[in-house]
């Protein structure tokens, strides 16, 4: 069985399952074995019934003490038993729909049972456990059993089969990181890694495979970076923008004066876009410092030397609000009011090349097919000038006229891939990322390898530090107090609702909830709004408009307004569980507030106050500091949590996560500068004479190829 083969070829996969696999996006042998557990399960030895913890999986060794009763709960069968061990404390035992258990089961017999440990009514409960013989559990105490990502009709067990066959049969899983490297860096082989990241048999093992697939990853990754920056230096740009004196007095006529660094970016970006070559710069900017109007400012210049422009965002509420600033800033609202309002403060809307106001639109993925048609048809005739929206602008049918610069705002990994699509939409268009990600510098120096950096390092002058608290949940009626001295002074808040879990219907219902409940905490004249994933985007924009225009005093809000929005007047934060985030995205939280001139006030409470939780959020009310939380909390999660965690946004590795793995992403990026794509795939690395005839160059070359263009899209050499 070699990796490029269909899966089909894996004993005991069918037709039907290659269909299940297929929506995980696994078609070949090779593929599958790059389906990584999500999490193990870790079979701890058998445990005294007095020592159970509401919540655990656990084993334990019992005997059964009463006759299984069978009860009818509407169309469920339930059996319960109840079992005691040594320790001399019972525990009830129940199982839904196995009522041919009944039979099986014997009075004063010892059982091991292993199953999830609850709480009916004050009494314990273990709930649906397996049964085990004792040499069957002994043969997996103490493993780590690997639980994939599923999809419905493939269940773990099938595919753990078949990853055992996989792994077994493949014949062509082959070494391709050179021997120096390993052993520089300690790193073990790839036919033992791919199998111990599956199956390890111990937690020092999973570590040593893990270590060395995220070494692969990251390695790849920057090997295909430089590659592509080397194919892409100095390539000559069709669109030369010259600075427009139009746009320069618009900036001298903004409300506000630009920072320092604001106007450098801004200059950085100019002299990219006037040289004739193809620019690619990367905008780093804390929350807050003021990132949008630089990409205004851009637009604009290319507009006025007769362009197209197009500025990217994660969410559809955040182009709303985007299409709003920009219409406001350069006058050109569409709003009736705003028309019939033309009196002599207002000024002339601004115009393009040709002399025709500037049309901005918005494209995203919940408008009409009508509307979204019409926009798409706008854009390619050339009538539409500046056009914001979501990953909607990425399909194919989006086409312009004459597309000169991509911006992407807020885009936590605007991929290779990703600007490869607008390159083919332009004509190699300028591309300008901008992110508040807070990466420190020198990973961001390898992540972005391929784009030259500006940093934003310093906010609007008129700011004050948001004043920050940490508090256990004794503080939450003063919190509301707080919050509601802050409503009559005209100020507006946000409610970061705690997370249950990660289903977006409890979400709903924990938002939903807990704005009913602040009603009848806050005098009636409150305004309180509620605003969840599960709202139809409409419906979001709406909420967000009406906080925007001051119509709703707190906003109660999972975390679906971490990015980018702008609403000044909120000066007011209280985030729920804080706990339970991490620190990146609280930080991301907390940008919302402190964005206009009035003092914010951020309020961290913790649900579960333990004094580890406590001091990783100290960091938090130490520093407003995005590249200083970050780097604190890279110290913070060196040794951390073994199985990583997510992140929020689009995954481009498999297994690294660039802040846990930060110091395996600089041995690679070490290792990577004596290095080349070219080099890699010309070399054949030490294989046996054997290996070598069987291999054959080629099918190593398919399976690391496909690995690359993961996260690159195409690469040619
Ligand atoms: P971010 O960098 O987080 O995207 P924004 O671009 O949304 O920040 O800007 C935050 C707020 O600061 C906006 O309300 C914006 O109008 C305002 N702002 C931007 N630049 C300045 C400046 N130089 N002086 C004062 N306010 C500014
Ligand atoms: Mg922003």
């Amino acid at each position: 069985m070699r990796q490029e083969d269909g899966i089909m070829t894996i004993k005991g996969v069918g037709e039907k399952a290659v269909e299940k696999f297929d929506k995980l996006d696994i078609v070949t042998v090779g593929d599958l074995l790059e389906h990584y557990p999500r999490d193990y399960d870790e079979v701890r030895p058998i445990k005294e019934i007095r020592a159970l913890k509401e919540g655990e999986l656990a084993a334990i060794e019992a005997n059964m003490v009463s006759r299984p009763q069978m009860k009818l709960h509407g169309k469920l069968k339930i059996l319960t038993t109840v079992m005691t061990d040594h320790s001399g404390k019972m525990i009830d035992v129940t199982w839904f729909n196995m009522p041919f258990l009944k039979n099986q089961l014997h009075m004063g017999t010892v059982y091991i049972l292993r199953g999830r440990v609850a709480r009916k009514r004050d009494r314990l409960v273990m709930e649906q456990p397996k049964l085990y013989t004792k040499q069957d559990f002994y043969n997996i105490v103490g493993k780590l059993r690997p639980i994939y990502p599923l999809t419905k009709g493939l269940t773990n067990n099938a595919i753990t089969k078949a990853m055992e066959s996989a792994l077994k049969e493949s014949e062509d899983i082959l070494e391709y990181i050179p021997k120096d490297i390993r052993n520089r860096n300690n790193l073990i082989g790839y036919k033992k890694a791919l199998k111990d990241i599956h199956f390890p048999k111990k937690k020092e093992e999973l570590k040593e495979a893990r270590r060395r697939l995220v070494f692969d990853e990251l390695f790849l990754y920057i090997l295909a970076l430089k590659h592509i920056k080397k194919s892409s230096l100095e390539k000559k740009s069709t669109h030369v923008i010259e600075s427009a004196k139009e746009v320069e007095i618009f900036k001298n006529d903004l409300p506000f004066e630009l920072t320092k660094a604001q106007n450098k970016a801004y200059d950085e970006i100019m002299k990219d876009m006037g040289s004739g070559l193809v620019m690619s710069r990367l905008v780093q900017g804390d929350v807050g410092s003021g990132k949008t109007i630089v990409a205004l400012l851009c637009l604009y210049q290319v507009v006025m030397s007769g362009y197209q422009g197009a500025l990217m965002v994660p969410t559809e509420v955040l182009a709303a609000q985007h299409v709003k600033t920009f219409r406001k800033l350069l006058e050109v609202d569409m709003d009736e009011e705003n028309e019939d309002a033309a009196d002599d403060s207002k000024k002339s809307p601004a115009v393009n090349s040709s002399g025709k106001p500037i049309v901005v639109e918005q494209l995203s993925g919940s408008m009409t097919a009508k509307e979204k048609k019409a926009v798409k048809e706008r854009l390619a005739s050339g009538e539409i000038d500046i056009v914001i929206g979501t990953h909607a602008l990425l399909q194919e049918d989006v086409e312009f006229e004459n597309l000169a610069l991509v911006v992407t705002d807020e885009q936590h990994r605007f991929g290779v891939r990703q600007r490869e699509i607008f390159f083919k939409k332009g004509k190699e268009p300028h591309v300008l990322a901008m992110s508040a990600t807070p990466i420190p510098r020198t990973l961001a120096l390898i992540l972005y390898g391929d784009m030259d950096l500006t940093v934003i390092d310093e906010k609007p002058a008129n700011r004050l530090p948001v004043k920050n608290a940490l508090v256990g949940t004794g503080y939450r009626e003063k919190a509301y107090e707080f919050i509601q001295k802050r409503i009559a002074e005209g100020e507006q808040c946000y409610v970061i609702c705690p997370m249950v879990d990660e289903s977006e219907d409890a979400d709903l219902e924990n938002v939903t909830i807990y704005a009913e409940d602040l009603r009848t905490v806050f005098p009636a004249a409150t305004r309180i709004e509620a605003l969840h994933g599960r709202m139809k985007p409409k419906q979001k924009d709406e909420i967000m408009e009406r906080f925007a225009a001051h119509e709703i005093d707190i906003l109660v809000s999972t975390t679906v307004i971490e990015v980018g929005i702008d609403v000044p007047n909120a000066t007011t934060m209280l985030i729920e569980n804080a706990e339970r985030f991490g620190l990146a995205t609280l930080h991301q939280l907390r940008g919302r507030i402190g964005r206009g001139s009035a003092q914010s006030y951020c309020i961290f409470m913790m649900g579960n106050a333990t004094p580890e939780s406590r001091e990783r959020l100290e960091v938090l009310e130490k520093s407003n500091d995005g590249f200083f939380v970050a780097s604190e909390d890279l110290k913070n999660r060196g040794q951390g949590d073994l199985f990583g965690t997510l992140q929020s946004g689009e995954k481009v590795f498999n297994l690294a996560d660039i802040y846990e793995d930060a110091r395996i992403l600089e041995a690679a990026a070490e290792e990577a500068k004596k290095y080349s794509l070219e080099k890699l795939f010309s070399e054949q690395i030490d294989l046996t004479n054997e290996e070598r005839a069987f291999q054959g160059p080629k099918n190593q070359d398919t399976r690391l190829m496909k690995k690359i263009s993961q996260y690159m899209g195409e690469v040619t050499l």
